[in-house]
């Protein structure tokens, strides 16, 4: 009942706002922030992770960005996985049992494309047992997905931009550059060569550039110029994802300050946005959230499941209206882009 009064107010004003004409800048932000949908590594929740027929699905339930994370083949091609591994979401272990390293792991970058485009992929499985991550999700033992290469993905987002004539724009994650520097690869540099290849090089493109490791996003914004649009995400720093990036100082005021400096918006983790709902079930928004916004950066957290919701979300719908209606976050990673797309809809 509150969040529709909220609604329903919001459109009784929407006409005044409109009225007060494109001088206004409170005006031009709201415009420019239109609440998105980011399919987080595709339709995820229905299909394999960072497949194509995932990322067409997520095209097709009406997801605004589509997520690509990115790793290196052996050769230097870009390729779309999650993972620097490749054991917990391919048959690498079948097909390539003498491939390992010393730590039993399968490595995405020691393996040609070639060799990459011969694996199957399947629903994420854990290592231990094998059991499928997500229980209630596209069955493991079908495994008739491949490896899709970012140029690839591009190219399906592309093409499906023409045919339907809608504009729906990419994400590419830059995963682990220091790991891939040490291995003699530049992934920065690859990624970016492809982005400005394919019209993605300034800010009239489609789409954001996003990396955990603070030091390479000043990087790609200093030493590589990239002048298209740049989101530094956000984790904690005793996950170890990305060495001399301190998450404690970022997700500060200075922090949130000098990130501003550099990037267009951050991609924090939902429980660093949301630290639960109040007595009266209304959002409690960090302060890491609050500067963000009063410096008017994007803030697109990660990961909304609707098979995992936050503690604190009794169901998917208490989730939504806390980050959209309470926090005003203006998008959201997720498994599931048709219910996001569907809630946003509503409040349309
Ligand atoms: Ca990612």
């Amino acid at each position: 009942m509150f969040r529709a009064m909220t609604r329903a107010v919001f459109w009784v004003m929407a006409p005044v706002m409109m009225i007060a004409g494109a001088a206004s800048p409170v005006l031009a932000q709201g415009m420019a922030e239109k609440r998105v949908v980011i399919a987080h590594r595709g339709a995820s929740g229905y299909l394999p992770e960072h497949t194509l027929p995932a990322k067409a699905m997520a095209y097709a339930m009406g997801a605004d960005y589509i997520e690509q994370d990115v790793v290196m083949s052996a050769d230097g091609v870009p390729v779309v996985l999650h993972d620097i591994h490749l054991d917990t979401t391919t048959d690498v272990a079948q097909k390539f049992p003498d491939r390992h390293r010393a730590d039993g792991r399968y490595y995405a970058i020691d393996f040609t494309l070639d060799e990459l485009k011969t694996l199957n992929v399947s629903e994420r499985f854990k290592a231990d047992s094998g059991d499928q991550v997500y229980a209630g999700r596209f069955p493991k033992e079908y495994g008739i997905f491949k490896i899709p290469t970012l140029e690839e993905e591009i190219m399906l987002v592309r093409g499906l931009n023409k045919s339907t004539g809608r504009d729906v724009g990419i994400y590419p994650e830059i995963k682990d550059p220091a790991f891939h520097r040490a291995e003699g690869q530049d992934i920065s540099m690859a990624v970016i060569k492809m982005m400005e290849h394919w019209g993605y090089g300034s800010r009239e493109g489609n789409a954001y550039v996003q990396s955990f490791d603070w030091t390479e996003i000043q990087r790609i914004r200093g030493e590589l110029n990239y002048q298209g649009r740049l989101v530094q995400l956000l984790g904690e720093n005793d996950w170890n994802i990305a060495p001399g990036t301190d998450y404690d100082f970022l997700k500060t005021d200075d922090g949130v300050a000098a990130m501003a400096k550099v990037v267009d918006g951050i991609g924090p983790a939902l429980s660093q946005v949301i630290e639960g709902l109040s007595t009266e079930g209304r959002a409690i928004m960090t302060p890491t959230l609050i500067a963000a916004q009063r410096r008017q950066l994007a803030v697109h957290p990660y990961t909304l499941r609707a098979d995992q919701l936050p503690k604190w979300a009794g169901d998917f719908n208490i989730a939504l209206g806390a980050i959209f209606d309470d926090a005003g976050i203006n998008g959201v990673f997720t498994d599931f882009p048709d219910q996001v797309a569907d809630y946003l809809a509503t409040l349309q």
